[in-house]
């Protein structure tokens, strides 16, 4: 029997180790980063997700107090047997209306909403196929449904439109064929074809699930996403999101028609049989989305962060124009090289962690750097400044 520790010492000889790293927030894109026993060390942190600097932001803190003192902590169940709240209710209806569908359903997770819709969506004789560099949770949720599982070249129209054509054949009358993209993806930054995709699978038939956990918040009007920004709404059967992520809070959902999002509420096994999440994170999203991502107050982050990623891509070169995400990949390529890059640059004060086999492909490693409204040019400048002194190569995410 292999043993544990061996297991572990192949990891780190491939320098695929995962240090611990704890932070003590504070806010304006700093942190603390203990280190030692008792050290701490200010760093800026360019590795966070929260785009609109919302988590730590002093407005939403007083929201979730409010709401922890209205609803208390947790649920109590799952949302079938007593867990749902009116705060869920709300946020359900809130979501609907803001992503312009039907109906929408409140995961725990942006992970249990992929996980729990695909296994619910698909059974064994359906076909998922499925971007090559799409999120674990679309992979692990095709997994778990027993669909056949099939993967085109990133963001490959014609690659795609090959599987299509398989995939029409290979299912039965009753079959489904769904596929399945991120619209911004998250360890490239880069988009997908959307409107090319959605008039593909209208023609092959197919169904299409939508992952905007990178794009809600931020892209569209009001931040809706990018299936918003292009007119597509209507043509996208299954929107998925996370609140994790801009908007600051932690949960996933799902938006699309009353039978789907019904279908879900008896069938997704990650909804029915978890605990429902805490009703204060529920009341708390909807404060995010209402009161700030409608509001002047959204409007105003989401520019000071557009002018970010805008300054960042000058100072190092990259095409300003159309600046996709929000996502900037520093490819470095061997895995013990992206380790050292981020090792010097926490030396120097910032955190941008090594990004590894097997969240991206072996031999891709690179420097993930996310930005945030909280970040000033100056703080980016010094980031630059730090990536030219550790000799870094600047690369676009590989678009081959
Ligand atoms: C983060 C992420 C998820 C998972 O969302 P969580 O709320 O963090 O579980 C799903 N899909 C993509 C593309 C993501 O980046």
């Amino acid at each position: 029997m292999r043993s544990l520790n061996e297991e572990l010492d192949a990891l780190r000889a491939a320098s695929l180790w995962r240090e611990r790293r704890v932070l003590e927030a504070s806010g304006h894109g700093q942190t603390r980063l203990k280190e030692g026993a008792d050290a701490a060390r200010e760093v800026v942190n360019f590795s966070s997700n929260d785009y609109l600097g919302l988590a730590g932001d002093p407005w939403l803190r007083d929201r979730l107090a409010e709401a922890v003192q209205r609803y208390g902590a947790g649920a109590g169940a799952s949302r079938l047997v007593c867990g749902t709240q009116s705060a869920h209710v709300v946020l359900e209806e809130t979501l609907a209306a803001f992503k312009g569908t039907e109906a929408a359903l409140a995961f725990s997770s942006g992970y249990a909403a992929s996980v729990g819709t695909l296994g619910a969506f698909l059974r064994p004789g359906d076909v998922v196929i499925l971007d090559k560099l799409a999120h674990a949770s679309l992979v692990d949720g095709a997994r778990l449904s027993g669909a056949s599982m099939r993967v085109f070249a990133h963001n490959d129209v014609a690659q795609l439109e090959k599987r299509l054509a398989w995939a029409a054949n290979a299912t039965g009358p009753d079959g489904r064929v769904l596929v399945g993209t991120e619209s911004i993806f998250s360890m490239d930054g880069d988009r997908a074809p959307l409107t090319e995709i959605v008039a593909l699978k209208e023609r092959y038939g197919a169904l299409l699930l939508l992952d905007e956990a990178h794009a809600f918040g931020l892209v569209g009007r009001d931040g809706r996403g990018l299936a918003a920004e292009l007119g597509v709404t209507d043509r996208v059967e299954i929107h998925l999101g996370t609140l994790s992520k801009a908007v600051g809070l932690s949960g996933g959902y799902v938006a699309g028609s009353r039978a789907l999002i019904d279908l879900l509420y008896h069938r997704a096994r990650a909804f029915v049989y978890s605990t429902a999440p805490p009703p204060a994170i529920a009341a708390a999203a909807v404060h995010v989305i209402r009161g700030i991502l409608m509001s002047d107050e959204g409007a105003r982050r989401r520019a000071r962060l557009w002018d970010n990623v805008r300054h960042l891509r000058k100072v190092l070169g990259l095409e300003v124009e159309d600046a996709p995400s929000a996502i900037v990949p520093v490819l470095i390529g061997e895995e013990a090289a992206a380790v050292a890059a981020a090792a010097a640059l926490r030396a120097r004060g910032f955190l941008a962690p090594a990004i590894r086999y097997p969240t991206v492909a072996r031999g891709a490693a690179r420097l993930r750097l996310t930005l945030s409204a909280e970040h000033t040019f100056e703080q980016i400048d010094a980031l630059a400044r730090a990536l030219q002194e550790g000799q870094m190569a600047y690369a676009e995410g590989d678009e081959n």
